[in-house]
């Protein structure tokens, strides 16, 4: 789709609050785009290097760290450096960031010796998705059999 067409669908989509709430969150993704962190977000902290964390990868878009409580035997979360809340704030434009956030999860995969057994990529989104930082992360969790369906 064409930069006018997708202008074109975006406007019949949204009436006037929508569009009132497009432009907030259109200003929200250019201050994230900028690189400003969101106020109190532990994995912008981090991701700024002002909390520490054992990192395990680290490029300008995607950083991946050891989880401080781990659940498996490999236990690491896959970033987003730009601040997002959840997977529920997604866009299509997105596409090309997660790509590559899956991608560094496979190498991670492949590096931390557990991709041949198998393993589990997994994102928790809202309250009653377990989500407990609203960052969006990855958990990359294996070395063991893990049970489905997850609690
Ligand atoms: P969620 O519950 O949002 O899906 O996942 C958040 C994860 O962040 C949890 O697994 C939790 O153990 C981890 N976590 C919380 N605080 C810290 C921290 O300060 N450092 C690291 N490395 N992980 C953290
Ligand atoms: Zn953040």
């Amino acid at each position: 789709m064409s930069a006018a067409e997708s202008g074109q669908a975006a406007g019949e989509a949204a009436g006037a609050g929508e569009a009132a709430a497009a432009g907030e969150a259109a200003a929200a993704g250019e201050a994230a785009a900028a690189g400003e962190a969101a106020a109190d977000c532990l994995f912008c902290r981090i991701a700024a290097g002002s909390v520490r964390a054992t990192i395990v990868h680290d490029d300008d878009r995607v950083m991946a760290f050891r989880d401080i409580a781990p659940r498996a035997p490999t236990h690491l979360l896959i970033i987003p450096r730009r601040h997002i809340d959840s997977a529920l704030e997604l866009t299509e434009a997105d596409g090309p960031l997660l790509g590559h956030l899956f991608a560094v999860a496979a190498d991670l995969a492949r590096s931390e010796g557990i991709a041949a057994g198998g393993y589990r990529l997994v994102t928790n989104i809202g309250d009653r998705g377990g989500q407990t930082v609203h960052h969006l992360h990855l958990h990359l969790l294996g070395g063991r059999s893990l049970g489905w369906p997850p609690g």
